[in-house]
C-alpha cells in the first residue's frame, strides 16, 4: 500500500452531542453524548479500523469527520485544514475529496435512478464533467469496481448485494477523494462476497492512494484491512494502535473481551484461547455510568473505576490505553 508520514486525517477531541427531548413539549433537557471527545489521526494512503459493539458511536464518529453531521465541538483537520467551521459553501470542495461507502447497499442506492444516474449524479452536482467525457467517466468507473457495461442502464434491484456495494463504490470514486469513510460496508453482505469487498477496497487503494475509515464490527476483517485500530465504548475510545500491536498485545479488559468472541480457524488453537464473556448489556449513553464506562462490565474493575474516567496513556510506540489498570 501506498504509505507516508503525512496525516491526511487529524480529529482533536472532536464530540458529537444530540438533544434528547423528554416528549412533545418538553424542553431539551438531556444529551445522548455519542461521540465524548476522541482524537486520532490516520496517515495518507493508510486505513484506520474503528471497532466495538453496535452503538458505541463509531458510525457517529464517521459522519460527524465527513460533517454529515455538525460537530458539538472537537477540530477536523484535512490536509491540516480545519473543516469544522467552513460554510456549506466552503465546504463543498472538501465534500469532493470526502466520500462514504454506506452500511446498506440496499437502501443507499435510489431504486428509480439506472446505474449510469448513480454513478453520474455525483459528476453533475461537482460539474466535474458532461457529455461523452461524463458516459466515458460512468464506463471506467463501473468496469473499475467489476460491473459490466451492459450494467450501465440497470435499475438497482437487479443486481445482488456485493454488486449493489460496488455502484456505492463506483458512486464514491467518480469524484476522485482522497479519503473515504467506509461505514460497515461488508455488514449486510453474504460472507461469501465480504472478503472480495474487502480485497476490491485494499486494490483501490494501492492504485489510487486512498486513505481510509473502516467501521466494523468484524475484528477479522479491520484486522485484515487496517493499518491502525480503534477500539470505541460508549462514544470514547478506549485503546488505538497499530494492527499488528493491538491484535497481539491487546491491553484494555474490553479489546480483550471484543477479541477474545473473534472465531479461531485453527481447532487447537481456539481450543486454547479463553473466550471473555461480557457481563450485562452496554449502559445507554443518555445515562452513562460515572467513572470508567465500562465499569460495570469490566472483572478487573477498582475504587477509582467507579469515580475517575480513565483518559488515554501512550504506552510507547503510539499504542495508546484508556484504563486505570493499565500502566
Ligand atoms: Fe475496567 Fe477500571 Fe480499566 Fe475501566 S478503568 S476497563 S473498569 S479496570
Amino acid at each position: 500500500m501506498t504509505q507516508t508520514t503525512e496525516n491526511l486525517i487529524e480529529v482533536k477531541h472532536l464530540k458529537k452531542y444530540f438533544d434528547v427531548k423528554k416528549g412533545l413539549f418538553s424542553r431539551s433537557d438531556r444529551q445522548l453524548k455519542a461521540v465524548d471527545d476522541i482524537s486520532f489521526s490516520i496517515k495518507k494512503g493508510e486505513t484506520l479500523g474503528l471497532v466495538g459493539e453496535s452503538g458505541c458511536g463509531k458510525t457517529t464518529a464517521g459522519r460527524t469527520l465527513l460533517r454529515l453531521y455538525e460537530p458539538t465541538s472537537g477540530q477536523i483537520l484535512f490536509h491540516g485544514k480545519p473543516l469544522e467551521k467552513l460554510t456549506h459553501k466552503e465546504l463543498l470542495p472538501y465534500r469532493k475529496k470526502m466520500q462514504m461507502i454506506f452500511q446498506d447497499p440496499y437502501a443507499s442506492l435510489d431504486p428509480r435512478m439506472t446505474v449510469g444516474e448513480i454513478i453520474g449524479d455525483p459528476l453533475d452536482v461537482h460539474r466535474i464533467c458532461k457529455g461523452k467525457d461524463r458516459s466515458d467517466r460512468i464506463r471506467e468507473l463501473v468496469e473499475l469496481v467489476g460491473l459490466k457495461r451492459d450494467h450501465i442502464n440497470r435499475y438497482p434491484h437487479e443486481f445482488s448485494g456485493g454488486q449493489r456495494q460496488r455502484i456505492g463504490i463506483a458512486r464514491a470514486l467518480a469524484v476522485e477523494p482522497e479519503f473515504i469513510v467506509c461505514d460497515e460496508p461488508i455488514s449486510a453482505l453474504d460472507v461469501s462476497i465480504q472478503a472480495q469487498v474487502v480485497n476490491m477496497l485494499e486494490d483501490l487503494q494501492e492504485r489510487f492512494g486512498l486513505t481510509y475509515l473502516f467501521i466494523s464490527h468484524d475484528l477479522s476483517m479491520v484486522r485484515h484491512i487496517s493499518h491502525k485500530v480503534g477500539v470505541m465504548y460508549l462514544g470514547s475510545l478506549v485503546e488505538i494502535a497499530d494492527a499488528h500491536e493491538l491484535y497481539t498485545n491487546m491491553q484494555h479488559p474490553y479489546t480483550k473481551a471484543l477479541l477474545s468472541a473473534v472465531p479461531i480457524p485453527d481447532p487447537d488453537l481456539a481450543e486454547k484461547s479463553e473466550r471473555i464473556h461480557l457481563q450485562g448489556d452496554v449502559p445507554s449513553p443518555l445515562d452513562p455510568p460515572p467513572g470508567c464506562a465500562f465499569q460495570t462490565r469490566c472483572a478487573y474493575a477498582v475504587a477509582a473505576c467507579r469515580e475517575v474516567k480513565p483518559e488515554l496513556k501512550d504506552m510507547g510506540n503510539g499504542h495508546q490505553v484508556a484504563c486505570h489498570i493499565v500502566s
